[in-house]
């Protein structure tokens, strides 16, 4: 060891990785050396070469860019929601100093709840706006503020699970109100809310979008236009859990309805309650819109301190809401709004177009497939798109994961025995890396042909 410390190659890679961190790598690969795990090397370049290959795949990030090829747009492991590219250069510019909580006009102290207020009233018709870390938080933040100690009538039939442990049951108690629910799995009526409002303390009616499955048959459920006047008449406030906080008109992106914050705040939900990082497509946030009184009150919940957001989310999201002044810019620039968009048509053309490029595949061509929207969200919707398909070199969970490794990582799906990637999910100026990296994944498992 102190012979391998002190030898010449060493010296810069103390330099770049420091002492203990390279006399830590230096000991496990003399361990590998001794079990026979590694040959001998026959020259202290060959050592240098081992342990400096160590050293970097250790510190290789454990955060890596990723080129998403499954079709599914608002692929929770991998991140949600795409950024467009002005709200990932607004959010490197705020990486710096910013005036978060500085009013530049007086000098004075601001406040960080001040951002993306003014945006978010002017595309949701909302009084007011604000924005924690995501959904979940937004949700108990609202229900701790509004419904802390007392109850909170659910139907039955919205008892769901979001994913990922996020259990609206559990979410509720979080907050320190009591569930109180009512109706049915299948039906629940306006009057089984007001016959619960009748008999208890009740602190908030709560609506939850059933955004990740679908209920047919015998069903029936109450709507807004039923609970708010209810609610109205009680003064107990409805709280509404959208969940995916589409900003544009779903029929313009060619999808089935689907209740909008617009729409919410329209009917008078006291508070519409969605997600940064869903249907939006911007940044991991938590919005909370509605009457000014129910949202001043949940920022002043000392919860809301916990669960704020920081500078570079905030950025990123005004810059994203900013894109829905206009709804045809937004479709065009917002990552996510445009792979919906996207029509079978181009998926193809935009295939034909690399089909030449990747002619070091084996049998690649297009076929035909479907694409998802993800993110819990549309959960029926099956958009038509075409996709790569080729042959493994070696074998298709070999060449996947030979993918995955690579830098970037492309992440692409198995269908019988041959590889799929979905280019509806691929950015466009992702597509010189994704080349590369398939032709490189076909050359290292070997053959070519
Ligand atoms: C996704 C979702 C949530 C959770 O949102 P996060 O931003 O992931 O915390 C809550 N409610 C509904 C209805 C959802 O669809």
């Amino acid at each position: 060891m102190d012979r391998l410390i002190s030898t010449g190659w060493c010296g810069p890679l103390v330099e770049r990785h420091g002492l203990p961190w390279v006399t830590e790598q230096i000991r496990a690969v003399l361990r590998d050396l001794r079990a026979g795990v590694l040959a001998i090397p026959d020259s202290d370049a060959g050592y240098a070469r081992l342990v400096g290959d160590r050293l970097e795949s250790a510190r290789k990030p454990s955060l890596n860019r990723v080129i998403n090829g499954t079709g599914v747009i608002l692929h929770t492991n991998l991140g949600r929601a795409p950024l467009a590219q002005v709200a990932r250069s607004a959010m490197a510019d705020a990486a710096g100093y910013s005036n978060l909580e500085f009013d530049l006009g007086t000098g004075k102290r601001g406040s960080r709840y001040d951002h993306c207020v003014g945006l978010l009233c002017e595309l949701t018709g909302a009084e007011d706006a604000l924005v924690v870390n995501n959904c979940a938080a937004a949700l108990a933040l609202a229900l701790a503020a509004h419904a802390g100690g007392k109850d909170v009538v659910v139907s039955h039939g919205e008892l769901v699970e979001i994913g990922g442990g996020f259990r609206i049951p559990e979410v509720v108690e979080a907050s320190g109100a009591q569930l109180l629910a009512v109706g049915t799995t299948n039906r629940t009526r306006v009057g089984d809310y007001a016959a619960a409002l009748e008999e208890q303390a009740v602190g908030a009616i709560l609506k939850v979008h059933r955004s990740n499955f679908e209920v047919t048959g015998f069903t029936e459920e109450a709507g807004l236009p039923e609970l708010v006047p209810l609610g109205l008449a009680q003064g107990v406030p409805v709280i509404y859990d959208l969940g995916s906080g589409l900003l544009v008109d779903p029929s313009s992106l060619g999808l089935p309805s689907e209740p909008t914050p617009a729409e919410s705040v329209a009917a008078g939900a006291d508070l519409v309650t969605f997600s940064g990082d869903k249907l939006l497509g911007g940044p991991q946030a938590g919005i909370l819109v509605g009457r000014s009184t129910a949202v001043s009150r949940a920022r002043k919940h000392p919860l809301c301190r916990a669960v704020r957001t920081d500078k570079v989310t905030l950025a990123g999201l005004e810059a994203t809401l900013d894109l829905y002044r206009s709804p045809d810019q937004a479709v065009d620039r917002i990552p996510t709004l445009r792979m919906l968009a996207a029509s079978p048509e181009s998926m193809w053309e935009r295939g034909e177009a690399l089909l030449p490029r990747l002619s070091g595949l084996k049998d690649v061509r297009l076929e035909r497939d479907v694409s998802l929207v993800g993110g819990g969200t549309f959960p029926g919707v099956r958009l038509p798109t075409w996709v790569l398909r080729w042959s493994p070199a070696v074998a298709v969970d070999d060449d996947l994961a030979a993918l995955r490794m690579g830098q970037p990582a492309v992440v692409a799906r198995a269908h019988e025995g041959h590889l799929v990637l979905d280019l509806r999910t691929v950015l466009a100026e992702e597509e010189d890396d994704l080349v590369a990296a398939l032709l490189r994944g076909a050359g290292s498992t070997g053959r070519r042909d």
